[in-house]
């Protein structure tokens, strides 16, 4: 019988087949206030990664350690890149969604709706037809941890869709809080976390699915709930696993919600990224630190995998 280190929970054999016994989970960095954002840039052999109270964006390499991308980041939380490999990030103390251009400016995406401005956009993704799907929970307006507590003027906490011509909709609007969210490797399938049980126990902690036409959404039943914790940030493997945070570690599920295993982590994570020089890595920002771990399987997103 293998035997795995105790890091590493097998629930099914397809999960034994990811990970390999004689991984680790290192810290690769460390001393930060709530780690968030994860996204690889294999172009540049690094990962950025989101401090939000420290407005802080920073940058890590094998080569170089831990450095300072960006300071008075806005908050930025949520991170990804759009198909012309640009940052497109989430600044939940601006309250606005932001692209970092290839000459390091910056374009303001989305910073209200209907005239008000948005709660503050936490999670984002782009979609390769280069539509921007991005969540507005309130956690940056409700406390004042980060020096902005404010009533939100938004109504809803939307998950909203930016067209590639510049109209921005809302197309879903009922969650509690919408928090991290993730394509299906074919972008039939959009899963968006729920984590509104922060702040309010009646709340399921659950992964909501939606199947994605011509860029409306149509729920269908959830992917799964999350047994320790709740879900924030997620990404695919390109099996079509989803692998979500959660207060113990990853939690990674098949695309039909069986629970595979866990990476359980030693601090509660908020997201995580595929990537390495290889592209057989996951990257976990936890609290105050970011984690590496071997897994033998490459991220959907395409930026997450070495050129071929
Ligand atoms: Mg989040």
């Amino acid at each position: 019988m293998i035997t795995f280190p105790p890091h590493l929970e097998i629930h099914d054999d397809r999960f034994a087949e990811m990970v390999h016994p004689m991984s680790t989970l290192d810290m690769i960095a460390d001393g930060f206030t709530w780690t968030e954002g994860p996204v690889w840039f294999g172009d540049h052999n690094c990962l950025l990664f989101s401090d939000i109270p420290s407005q802080r964006i920073m940058r890590w390499s094998e080569s170089d350690g831990v450095s300072v991308f960006r300071a008075a980041s806005g908050f930025n939380n949520g991170n990804t890149r759009d198909r012309q490999g640009r940052l497109v990030g989430c600044r939940h103390g601006k309250r606005d969604v932001v692209r970092t251009e290839h000459d390091g400016s910056l374009t303001v995406l989305a910073d209200g709706y209907e005239g008000k401005p948005l709660n503050s956009p936490n999670d984002v993704v782009v979609s390769s037809d280069g539509a921007v799907w991005f969540t507005d929970p309130t956690y940056g307006r409700i406390s004042n941890f980060e020096g902005y507590r404010k009533a939100p003027e938004q109504p809803c906490r939307n998950v909203f869709r930016l067209s590639p011509e510049g109209d921005l909709r809302v197309v879903v609007s009922d969650f509690s809080q919408p928090n991290g969210l993730c394509f299906s490797p074919d972008e039939k399938t959009l899963y968006i976390a729920e984590s509104g049980s922060s702040h309010d126990d009646a709340v399921p902690s659950v992964i909501r699915r939606f199947a994605v036409e011509d860029g409306t959404l149509h729920e269908q039943e959830p992917l799964a709930e999350i047994d320790n914790g709740l879900p924030d940030g997620m990404r695919c493997d390109v099996l079509g696993n989803l692998w979500s945070s959660a207060a113990d570690g990853v939690h990674c599920f098949d695309r039909n919600g069986t629970m595979l295993g866990k990476i359980l982590v030693p601090q509660v994570v908020s997201n995580l990224c595929f990537g390495g020089s290889d592209g057989q890595r996951m990257y976990i920002t936890a609290t105050r630190a970011v984690y590496r771990v071997f897994v033998d399987v490459q991220g959907a997103e395409p930026w997450s995998r070495p050129r071929a």
